[in-house]
Order: structure tokens, then C-alpha cells, then sequence
């Protein structure tokens, strides 16, 4: 199978490869190099209703295609994007801006885990049974729901949008999904390798747009009973607004404002490779980044010498060297938030230890978005700069004295996605992370993932986390039968 990127990609509805039917296009920009590359379906309300049409027709037959044959093809999904690795990683790095090395070796084989396991899932996917004694059984089935909606961000393109549409359709679904319109290639191709490996058409509807047109249409569309989203908390805001009264299932996944707790018993040269990752991977833009770096005081001193010296170090660059530890951030309008933060830590008074401006290279990506790892410290946990997720590569450094005072630092946050605790104390490590207001703890590690735990936050970081095959139940309708004895 051969994968380019076209100049202008289509939508894929019904199984077919369209336009979109209003005719219009949105230009498509490499961060890396300011240009546009291809252009874009603006999709609307139309072309929705028609996605939902082939869908609808589609799950007749989906909804009751036997596991094993869901399992096949899912699989086949599966090893399609590992056979296409480098043309999927090229893809994705020409929309994000990030590191071609990271795609390769993260987000396009986490996509295809993706689907590899919920295929498994399909095979291994059971039910609950209670038994009244003497009285009664009763037994749950779940029934794949029909139509759902699966909408996601730019940062993890390819494995944001799998880790939806994958459990969907092993639960027996039929899907219509939009990938962002800022990074939308990797969704594209994924509908020329759904084809490739014979998924029925009309299962795995893409239709391509913006927020406002596309995804809201996909949101309000009375034939969509469910919908997985991530992204900010803003659309998820909007989105929870138009399905509440509509009674849709939802599952939102949006912003965090991470603390990363180092105390002075850590494993020092773990924590601090580590924590240069999880503080500045994907140029910051990962929801899971640890944006607020809490260090104990006895360490703090010998923990900003270091850290800066070694953020210092990281080469950006144009993300298609493998050199390059930092490529560019994902578009001009969001540079232009990324540098407006950095003003604002500037004027809440926090002292620049690292960064702060723009980068300019040469050649190719001389008119390409590139910030300088930014670190900041001297700022109070209840500034904008603290409390508001920047979603780039900047973080503050705050110090605290007690186990206690950690934990109220990281939990003044409107924000619960995740956190990281660095400690060598195992009870600690225990106490600490049962009090973390996250959905997502890791302790001494970071950004490790199981397809079989619960992901998501807590508080304005979303509702409806789910994991394993909890993820695939949220995708069906339990129906409880009581049989009397
Ligand atoms: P965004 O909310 O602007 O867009 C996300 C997706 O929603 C895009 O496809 C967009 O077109 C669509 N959209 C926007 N407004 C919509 C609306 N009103 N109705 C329907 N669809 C709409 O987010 P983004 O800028 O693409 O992504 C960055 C955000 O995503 C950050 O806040 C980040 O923390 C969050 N994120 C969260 C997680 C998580 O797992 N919790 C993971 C990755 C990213």
C-alpha cells in the first residue's frame, strides 16, 4: 500500500472518497515551514447528515457482525498503520510540527495498539449476571448504541482519534469522526487503510472541517446518540451544553494544569530526565504535560540549576531532523498564544530562568512556529500564568516546604487530568497520590500507558472516564432482563 499525502484531501462517507458538498476548502499549513501543503474539506451540517445517513444503514449489519469477523478487520486496521509507519509519522509531522522520531517511535504505534487491542476486546468483551438466590437472575446486555460521534484535538493526531473510534466500532457501532482541521492528514489516511482492510462500508464515516461547522453539526445531529470528545475545555463546555438537554451519552476528555511533585527523596537522575519529558515533550503539547513543576524546598536550588542547564540543551529545530529535540508548535495562532502567556507570566511578575522567545531558523523552516523551552519561577499558585492551561513549551517552578503544602499547590487548579509524584518513600507515594485531585497518577514515571485502566480527569479536566473494556462499555446501552425463577 502506497500512503501519500494528497494535495487536497476528501471526506470518507459511505465508503467512498468525497467532496465536501458545499464545495468549499480550508488551506492545510506545516507549522514547520509556514506553507500551506494541502487543503482541507469545510465540511458542514450536509455532509454530516449524509455521514450519519450511511452510518445508520451501515450499522444494520455492523451491529450484528459476529465478534471474531469485528476482531479480523479491526486487526487488519491494526497491522495496515504498523506496515505504513513512516508514511503515517511523515503525515503527522507535517501537520503538527512535532519531531518525525516522535511519531515514529510514540503516537503511530500507539495508534495502532489502539486497535489492536479493542480488537481483542471485540473477542474477549463480556457482560454482567446477578443472581437473586432463589428468586431471580438477572443478566445485562449490552447493545451496541448505534450512530456515535467521535471528535478530536491536533497535539496526538492519529492517537487521539483511534483511541475513540477503535472501542466504538468493537462495540459494535458505526462511527462519524472528525480529526481537528489543523491535523487532519493522518485522519485521511486512515480512511484509504479502513478501506484497505475490507471494513464495510458506511461503519467509519471521516468527515473533515472546523469546530463551529463540522463539529458542532456532528454534536446537535439528533442520529448521533453518543459522543466521545477531547480537546479544551471551552468546546467541551459547548459541546456538554447542546447534548445535556438532548440526553446523549457523553464522554469528555479537555484541558489539564499538571503538577509534577518532586520531594528531595526522589531518584534524582530518573526524575530529572523524566521530568525534562514531561515537561517539554511535543513542545509541551500534550495534555498530560506536567505545566507546574512543585519541588521541595531543601532541593529546589540544586533542581533549577540543573534543569534549566539541561532545557537549555534542547535543540529546536526542524522536525524532520532526528537531532531535533523540539520541533515547532502547531500553528501561528496558537504561537501567538504560546508568546502572549509568556507576556503574561512577565507581567505577574515571574522571573525568567530560561526561554521566553521565538526562534528563528533557516532554510526550510525559516517562516516555521518555534518557541524556546520557557521556565519561569517566583509566580503564585492562583496567578492566570498558574490556574490557566498554556498547552506550550512553559513551565513554572514553585517550592514547597511539607507534604502538605504539596498538595494544597497541586490541587489549587480548576484543573484534575493528571499528575506525577517523584519519591522514593512507597508510603508516601500512597498517601500522596489517593489526595491528588487527577484522574491520573503516576509515581516515579511518566506518561506510561495501559489500554486497561481509566483515563481521563477530574474537575474541568472532564466526566465520563473510562478504560479497558469500559472504555467499549461506554460505547454500548446497558439493558438489564430479570428472569423470575
Ligand atoms: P479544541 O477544543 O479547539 O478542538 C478539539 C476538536 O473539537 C477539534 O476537532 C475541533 O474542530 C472540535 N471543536 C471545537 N469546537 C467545537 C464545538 N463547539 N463543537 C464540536 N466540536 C468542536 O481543542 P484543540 O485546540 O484541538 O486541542 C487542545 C486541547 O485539547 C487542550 O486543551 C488539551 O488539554 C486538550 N486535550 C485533552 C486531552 C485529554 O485526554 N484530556 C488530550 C489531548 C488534548
Amino acid at each position: 500500500m502506497n500512503l501519500t499525502a494528497p494535495d487536497r484531501i476528501a471526506n470518507y462517507i459511505a465508503g467512498s472518497l468525497q467532496a465536501p458538498l458545499n464545495g468549499k476548502y480550508i488551506d492545510n499549513i506545516n507549522p514547520a515551514t509556514g506553507e500551506v501543503y494541502s487543503q482541507i474539506p469545510d465540511s458542514d451540517a450536509q455532509d454530516v447528515d449524509e455521514a450519519v445517513g450511511a452510518a445508520k444503514i451501515a450499522f444494520e449489519s455492523w451491529g450484528r457482525t459476529p465478534a471474531e469477523e469485528r476482531f479480523r478487520i479491526l486487526n487488519r486496521i491494526a497491522e495496515l498503520i504498523d506496515e505504513n509507519l513512516d508514511a503515517l509519522a511523515l503525515a503527522e509531522s507535517n501537520d503538527n510540527g512535532k519531531p518525525l522520531w516522535l511519531s515514529k517511535r510514540v503516537d503511530i504505534p500507539r495508534a495502532s495498539s489502539n486497535f489492536r487491542f479493542f480488537a481483542t476486546g471485540a473477542m474477549h468483551f463480556s457482560t454482567e449476571s446477578h443472581n437473586m438466590e432463589d428468586k431471580a437472575i438477572n443478566y445485562t446486555l449490552r447493545q451496541p448504541i448505534g450512530v456515535v460521534g467521535c471528535i478530536s484535538p491536533w497535539n496526538l493526531p492519529l492517537y487521539l482519534f483511534t483511541w475513540k473510534i477503535a472501542p466504538a466500532l468493537a462495540a459494535g457501532n458505526c462511527v462519524v469522526a472528525k480529526p481537528s482541521e489543523v491535523t487532519p492528514m493522518t485522519g485521511y489516511l486512515l480512511s484509504l487503510i479502513c478501506k484497505k482492510a475490507g471494513l464495510p462500508d458506511g461503519v467509519l464515516n471521516i468527515v473533515h472541517g472546523t469546530g463551529p461547522n463540522c463539529g458542532a453539526a456532528i454534536v446537535a445531529h439528533p442520529g448521533i446518540k453518543a459522543l466521545s470528545f477531547t480537546g479544551s475545555t471551552r468546546a467541551g463546555r459547548e459541546i456538554a451544553a447542546t447534548a445535556g438537554p438532548m440526553f446523549k451519552k457523553v464522554s469528555l476528555e479537555l484541558g489539564g494544569k499538571n503538577p509534577n511533585i518532586i520531594f528531595a527523596d526522589c531518584d534524582w537522575d530518573k526524575m530529572m530526565r523524566v521530568t525534562l519529558q514531561s515537561s517539554f515533550s511535543n513542545q509541551g503539547q500534550i495534555c498530560l504535560c506536567g505545566s507546574r513543576v512543585l519541588v521541595e524546598e531543601s532541593i529546589y536550588e540544586k533542581f533549577k540549576a540543573e534543569f534549566v542547564a539541561r532545557a537549555a540543551k534542547l535543540t529546536v529545530g526542524d522536525p524532520l531532523e532526528e537531532s531535533s529535540k523540539q520541533g515547532a508548535v502547531v500553528s501561528k495562532m496558537h504561537f501567538d498564544k504560546v508568546m502572549s502567556c509568556i507576556e503574561l507570566a512577565k507581567q505577574e511578575s515571574g522571573k525568567l530562568l530560561l526561554g521566553g522567545n521565538s526562534v528563528q531558523l533557516e532554510g526550510r523552516c525559516k517562516n516555521g512556529y518555534f518557541i524556546q523551552p520557557t521556565i519561569f519561577e517566583g509566580l503564585g499558585p492562583n496567578c492566570r500564568t498558574n490556574m490557566e492551561e498554556i498547552f506550550g513549551p512553559v513551565v513554572t517552578l514553585q517550592s514547597f516546604k511539607t507534604e502538605e503544602e504539596a498538595l494544597q499547590l497541586a490541587n489549587t487548579s480548576d484543573y484534575g487530568l493528571s499528575a506525577t509524584i517523584w519519591t522514593q518513600d512507597v508510603s508516601r507515594a500512597h498517601r500522596v497520590a489517593a489526595q491528588v485531585h487527577s484522574g491520573i497518577i503516576w509515581v516515579n514515571c511518566w506518561l506510561l500507558r495501559d489500554l486497561r485502566t481509566p483515563f481521563g480527569g477530574f474537575k474541568n479536566s472532564g466526566v465520563g472516564r473510562e478504560g479497558g473494556w469500559d472504555a467499549m462499555r461506554f460505547f454500548t446501552e446497558p439493558k438489564n432482563v430479570c428472569i423470575e425463577l
